[in-house]
């Protein structure tokens, strides 16, 4: 969510939905037309290699979008195709893709959930998850997919869903990211579908990788990717010194805390905000800072612990 200014964003992302954009040598993206307060200017897909290739996130059940990709590949046969995680803007055109050119489906796995719903979650965020994906190939953490001319290595980053894999063509120092880097934006991070623990690990764990130059799901490639992710980083800690800074305050609801630490918010975005914010009281109720009574839930009311 677009609410600091403390992160380098870069929303300047000119690409249409349907063009070919070669943005290095082997590697081609493709914008999807589903724009939206929390897609930017729509789902970024991607093909992998020269000749035999693969499609990294068909992006959402959209015909027209499929027929791009197609057309980008006429001539070519598409081997792979790998999804990094299962939310209805990168997954669902997987089952049209794989009928229009019988490649291998590759993905860490089906939607599931960080943590099981609590008694007292009556609903919980729309979290606009793809539950009928299903990868013919499971990837594991650090397990590489061979292709013709490229190799692409599952990096496991839970966080923003629990089976968001990153892939990296090691080779070339790229970092296929999707939702959990982006440039135009911090991630959304909502339970009990995502988990802070989680992400913050993974941001870690990419923190200590080689890859400088990430293709995220949304928007603008991100060069100086790790100064980026430390700045990210930052945000986050930043994010959680603010919500206890206002706690020690006084005991407060989500909504409270939401007024108190986003200043300009986008309207559309309160409720995702809410989210973000659960997810870090989450933590810090586990780490003991924060007291809540019963399960730390949407509509809490949350104060610091004793
Ligand atoms: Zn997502």
């Amino acid at each position: 969510m677009s609410d600091n200014d403390d992160v380098p964003f870069n929303r300047d992302y000119p690409l249409k939905p349907g063009v070919v954009d070669r943005v290095r040598p082997g590697v081609r993206r493709i914008l999807c037309d589903n724009p939206s307060a929390f897609t930017f200017s729509g789902t970024n897909s991607y093909i992998v290699g020269e000749g035999k290739v693969a499609i990294i996130d068909p992006g959402p059940r959209n015909d027209a979008h499929i027929q791009a990709l197609l057309d980008a590949v006429r001539g070519e046969t598409v081997t792979h195709i790998i999804v990094t995680h299962t939310h209805n803007d990168h997954s669902p055109n997987t089952a049209a893709l794989k009928a229009a050119t019988g490649a291998t489906v590759y993905a860490e796995g089906p939607h599931r959930a960080s943590r099981p719903r609590y008694e007292s979650e009556q609903h919980t965020s729309e979290s606009g998850a793809d539950r009928d994906f299903i990868p013919d190939v499971r990837v594991a953490d650090g397990e590489t997919i061979e292709g013709d001319g490229w190799a692409l290595q599952g990096i496991a980053t839970p966080g923003h869903t629990a089976n968001h894999m990153a892939f990296a063509w090691v080779e070339r120092k790229y970092l296929f990211v999707a939702d959990h880097v982006m440039g135009w934006s911090t991630s959304i991070v909502a339970p009990p579908d995502g988990s802070m623990v989680d992400y913050m690990a993974s941001l870690d764990k990419l923190a200590a990788r080689p890859e400088d130059l990430y293709f995220p799901g949304h928007g603008p490639e991100i060069p100086e990717a790790q100064r980026y992710v430390r700045f990210l980083i930052r945000h986050r800690r930043a994010r959680e010194a603010s919500i206890v800074h206002r706690l020690a305050k006084g005991e407060a609801d989500i909504p409270t805390i939401v007024r108190a630490i986003y200043i300009g918010l986008d309207p559309r975005l309160v409720n995702a905000a809410g989210y973000s914010v659960l997810a870090h009281l989450e933590d810090l109720v586990a780490r003991g800072i924060v007291a809540t009574s019963g399960d730390p839930v949407i509509g809490g009311s949350y104060r610091m612990a004793p």
